[in-house]
């Protein structure tokens, strides 16, 4: 027998799924045999070429719009993947923003916009998805947090209380669905060359480098491997874990 995938018949959503580690997320559960449902908020072009690349290389892929800060368009997204496919075996909480500034300077509704995106959204995807994997005593959560919410960074006091408090939930939804088959877990990204990172000037860039013993910044190549994993039915024996793919950066 040949071929057999290890996520074959599983249904996977990633939110944020149109662009940077998202995409990765997306390709690479699809090409271990997920059919992949891409979850993006503006840009459905982007998340339809997600889709193309996917069917193009024979996996089974889905756009889906919704704002993972809207409770209620994230309950009615995930009734139409209920709808459509009757299962969501792997839910990837990816959707994230960064809008740095000194605490001084923050605006409130930029405090706001991150903690609704960043940790609200992944809360409220997470309850629609749990619904399901509990009646089916199946599920694999994977939480995209930071090693900003391990570390703290100046300049970004939002974006790392929305990630260390990612990984606050990671841990609490870990134990409170383990006898249930569901599995919660999180990756922290160190600095990942994507769209988010593009704006670091060359000064602070070098700055970074010499103290990430790997010296340099992650591909989105380097992280999809550590997702994958948490999403496999052979990782059921890790919940409530929080997995450091950063290059040396924090240890
Ligand atoms: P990115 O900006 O390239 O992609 C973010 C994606 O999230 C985009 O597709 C965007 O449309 C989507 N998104 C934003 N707000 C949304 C919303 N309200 N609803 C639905 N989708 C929304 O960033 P990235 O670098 O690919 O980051 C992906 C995740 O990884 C984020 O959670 C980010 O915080 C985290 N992360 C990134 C890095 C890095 O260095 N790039 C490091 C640590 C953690």
């Amino acid at each position: 027998m040949c071929c057999a995938k290890p996520l074959n018949e599983q249904v996977a959503i990633v939110t944020g799924g149109g662009r940077g580690i998202g995409r990765g997320i997306c390709l690479k559960l699809a090409e271990l045999g997920a059919t992949v449902i891409v979850n993006y908020s503006r840009s459905q072009s982007a998340a339809d070429e997600v889709i193309q690349q996917i069917t193009t290389a024979g996996g089974k892929a889905m756009a889906i719009g919704f704002d993972v800060a809207s409770p209620d368009q994230v309950d009615e997204g995930f009734k139409k993947v209920m709808d459509e496919f009757k299962r969501i075996d792997i839910l990837v909480n990816n959707a994230g923003i960064a809008i740095d500034s000194l605490a001084m300077r923050m605006k409130t509704e930029d405090w706001q916009k991150q903690i609704e995106v960043n940790l609200s959204g992944p809360f409220y995807c997470s309850r629609a998805a749990i619904k399901t994997m509990i009646k089916a005593r199946y599920g694999r959560i994977v939480n995209i947090s930071s090693v900003i919410g391990e570390m703290g960074n100046a300049g970004q006091s939002a974006y790392a209380s929305s990630k260390a408090g990612l990984i606050g939930m990671t841990k609490s939804l870990a134990k409170e669905l383990a006898s249930r088959g569901v599995t919660v877990n999180a990756v922290t990204p160190g600095f990942i060359a994507t769209e988010m990172t593009a704006t670091m000037t060359e000064d602070n860039k070098n700055k970074l480098l010499e103290q990430i013993p790997l010296a340099r910044l992650g591909e989105v190549s380097d992280l999809v491997e550590a997702v994958a994993f948490f999403t496999l039915p052979g990782a059921g024996y890790m919940t409530g874990q929080i997995l450091g793919v950063n290059g040396g950066l924090h240890m």
